[in-house]
């Protein structure tokens, strides 16, 4: 029987069709559709014919339709496989910017799911029958969650910088003091958004000091702004001083100049109590009449990316009649996160239960202690050698840089060959795990838990301890 040895010739590869019509790729039609299934199938059978020339030992089992149709699954799947797996956060850092920043209110998103799996009424008057503006969604609730005079939405905080800044100030200057020319991250840089949005950035002070009289100084009859931007991401600290919010207002009146804050995060309620006081909250900022400030959705209010814009209501009208809003406007889906969002801020006590993010920085230091002695208590149990220290949780997101929140992690020495090895099985487990790496141990900081994950960290630590 020596021709059972030899290995198989371009001539033993089976024609796709034929394959097609076998049981085993008949159910994979059946699961993953005709045409993914047609074009894996060919992409098999090319990728086999090419290592036949090559004379790269094929054996028979790879070009049997049973053996094709397990590969053809395998590629499948992996197409298929969720690209979002679940993510358990122990890393405390609360609003995890490489992690999706804030994780939406259940409540919000069952709403938003029931509303944007039919029609709407986005942008329609039911009274009148007329079309209507789809910020009417929110507007309102902005102003009463803030204290606003008028409101808009667009889909990112960056977005809302640019168009602030194209609408009010474009072909002129906008004055802005070299402690606030702010790197985020990605290509957002304060001169270069300043430059692309076509103003003309006037550079004041030194990176640790700027007086009243810098900007004074440099008003001119083309100054159209003077602009302010939190520091999200970085701390000036030492020889340092910065002309404060109603200075900077007192001046922008006396000289008839609008003043723009990027604030950025921008907390709806008063975080001081909590531990986090350099955080001004934008109820208290807008008591000091602000022209415009703008704020993120998913970050300290926790809903939804989208760029909250703030101010007088003939700056804010200015931004909508922008030609640019058109194209940076948020779709249904936002709108209703964000309406859904907002509505728990009606009463601060809910919105500190029920925003994740405010319920993650405002939850008691003891009882995220005893999260961590029962999370470690059971995996002690199931033989690990693990204790708890006490350490510091961060919000993160670029907001509150240089401030902490205390915390109690559970600590994991090993023994482990590689404690990188360890964290990269926590990352690719089911739900994936990210843990904070420190003196090759592994940390796990409750804090950034969402209710009910306690247990699927311990289970998920005992998955990879084997
Ligand atoms: C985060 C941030 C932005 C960008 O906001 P996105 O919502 O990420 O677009 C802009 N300015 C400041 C000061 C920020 O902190």
């Amino acid at each position: 029987m020596p021709e059972k040895t030899t290995s198989p010739s371009l001539r033993d590869l089976p024609k796709v069709d034929a394959l097609l019509l076998t049981t085993d790729f008949e159910a994979l039609a059946q699961r993953y559709g005709r045409t993914p299934v047609a074009q894996e199938t060919r992409a098999a059978l090319d990728s086999l014919r090419q290592r036949l020339r090559a004379n790269n030992g094929v054996n028979t089992t790879e070009i049997s339709p049973h053996g094709l149709a397990l590969r053809v699954r395998e590629s499948l799947e992996k197409l298929f496989a969720p690209r979002q797996c679940r993510v358990i956060n122990a890393t405390g850092v609360i609003l995890h910017t490489s992690l999706g920043r804030a994780p939406l209110a259940p409540a919000a998103v069952e709403q938003a799911v029931r509303e944007a799996s039919g029609y709407s009424l986005l942008e329609l008057d039911r009274e009148s029958g007329k079309r209507s503006d789809r910020d009417k969604l929110v507007n309102d609730l902005i102003c009463r969650v803030t204290g606003a005079q008028a409101a808009t939405v667009v889909n990112n905080n960056a977005a809302a910088t640019m168009i602030i800044l194209n609408s009010l100030a474009e072909g002129r200057e906008v004055i802005c003091s070299r402690a606030h020319m702010v790197e985020i991250g990605g290509s957002y840089r304060m001169p270069d958004v300043m430059r692309k949005a076509g103003c003309k950035l006037v550079e004041i002070g030194c990176t640790n000091k700027t007086h009243p009289r810098d900007y004074e100084d440099a008003v001119t009859p083309q100054t159209a702004l003077l602009l302010k931007v939190h520091t999200s991401n970085y701390a000036v600290v030492g020889f340092t001083e910065e002309v404060s919010l109603p200075d900077l207002m007192a001046i922008g009146k006396k000289r008839e100049v609008p003043v723009f804050y990027d604030l950025g995060s921008g907390s709806l309620v008063d975080l001081a109590k909590y531990g986090i006081s350099r955080e001004p909250s934008v109820p208290e900022l807008l008591k000091h009449e602000l022209d415009v400030l703008c704020i993120s959705g998913d970050k300290l209010l926790g809903g939804p990316q989208a760029g909250i814009i703030i101010g007088k209501p003939e700056i804010v009208q200015r931004v909508k009649k922008n030609a640019l809003f058109r194209m940076v406007r948020c779709d249904k889906f936002t709108l209703s996160l964000l309406e859904a969002t907002l509505k728990l801020y009606l009463d601060e006590d809910s919105a500190l239960k029920r925003v994740p993010t405010l319920a993650a920085i405002t939850r008691d230091a003891g009882e995220v202690k005893l999260s961590a002695e029962r999370i470690c208590a059971s995996l002690k149990k199931a033989g690990l050698d693990v204790s708890t220290a006490s350490a510091t949780s961060q919000v993160g997101g670029g907001s509150t840089p240089g401030e902490f929140l205390p915390t109690t992690v559970i600590v994991w020495r090993g023994p482990f060959k590689s404690v990188d090895d360890i964290a990269r099985r926590l990352r690719l487990g089911t739900p994936c795990v990210f843990a904070r790496i420190e003196d090759n141990a592994l940390l796990f900081d409750p804090r950034s838990l969402l209710p009910g994950q306690d247990d699927e960290l311990a289970a998920a630590i005992l998955a990879v301890k084997a």
